[in-house]
């Protein structure tokens, strides 16, 4: 029997990229989902793999963007709730709006797509007690906000060099991507303990055991744009040392790992936007298939179901 391994994806739209980068013409919600998700779901049909789309309320109620949600849904991939505005700072907001704006997406991502998420990621990995005790309490199993890396605040410092923001919106993403201790957590599930015997399962964004660099496409379409070779050598590493480990890893992927600046010009900015989609495409099923060699892939719900990882944390 093969570990279990767990792949979703940020559905993170162009407005949401060019928003948290400051750029102008994000508000009136630029849309590439005609370009990326057919085009993913014959990719995720043709390996018959299943997996889980985190979906940004503010999306959903565009009737753009309806036909292809309910394509995701339809074809029988799990959908969970990416919060409403994709703001990156959710951490900061009160306990009431917080619960407004998961409430607020929940609604909306159920009426167009017909699945009631049981599954929350906060945008930029901003999670923190409240965001737990709502969800437990609207009736949610499982939470994938942490991203346990030691790396944080470099991503954070290249991220402010290219993006055009002012001091306030600087000040408010100052903990985009986490601090230095976020790598000192867990890369395979456990469950959050919240108090008053509540607690909801935490999957992570697995990051490469010990070392905690991370592991998602991103990161790996990142190092293949050096060399192709090491960043195998590195993936198939992460995988023989997670067999070590005893770890249960969760893969995240972003629409960026397939899309190029050539079809979407406003995000050239984006590292690995200059790979063309094709050569993408290419790298990405090669992943897929050194993942599903190793691991039994399924969705985040079945990860959560079928997991023997138990440990408890408090917070
Ligand atoms: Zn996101």
């Amino acid at each position: 029997m093969k570990p279990l391994a767990s792949i979703s994806l940020d559905l993170d739209n162009q407005w949401s990229y060019m928003k948290t980068h400051g750029d102008p013409g994000w508000e009136s919600y630029p849309s590439y989902f005609d370009q990326f998700i057919p085009n993913f779901l014959n990719i995720l049909d043709a390996i018959k793999l299943q997996i889980t789309f985190f979906v940004v309320g503010r999306d959903a109620i565009l009737d753009k963007n309806k036909e292809y949600l309910k394509l995701i849904s339809k074809n029988g991939h799990e959908i969970a709730n990416h919060s409403f505005n994709h703001d990156t700072f959710i951490h900061l907001y009160s306990k009431d709006k917080l619960r407004e704006d998961i409430l607020s997406a929940e609604e909306v991502i159920l009426s167009v797509t017909g699945q009631k998420p049981i599954g929350f990621r906060a945008p930029g990995f901003s999670w923190g007690k409240d965001l737990f005790e709502i969800l437990i309490d609207n009736d949610y199993e499982y939470d994938a906000s942490t991203f346990p890396t030691f790396i944080g605040p470099i991503a954070r410092k290249f991220f402010f060099a290219s993006a055009k923001l002012t001091g306030e919106e600087k000040e408010k993403l100052k903990n985009l991507y986490g601090s230095f201790t976020e790598g000192f957590r867990s890369i395979t599930p456990y469950f959050w303990n919240v108090g008053k015997s509540k607690k909801i399962r935490e999957i992570p964004v697995s990051t490469f055991p010990i070392l905690k660099t991370p592991i998602h496409f991103s990161y790996l379409f990142y190092l293949a744009n050096f060399s192709e070779k090491s960043m195998y050598f590195y993936l198939k590493s992460a995988i023989m040392l997670s067999k070590i480990t005893n770890s249960e890893l969760s893969f995240l992927l972003h629409p960026t790992d397939l899309l190029s600046g050539d079809s979407v010009p406003e995000l050239s900015f984006f590292p690995g936007m200059d790979i063309p989609s094709r050569k993408k495409e290419e790298i990405f099923k090669k992943i897929l298939e050194i993942l599903s060699s190793n691991f039994h892939l399924v969705d985040m719900k079945t990860h959560h179901q079928l997991t023997k990882k138990n440990k408890i944390h408090q917070i």
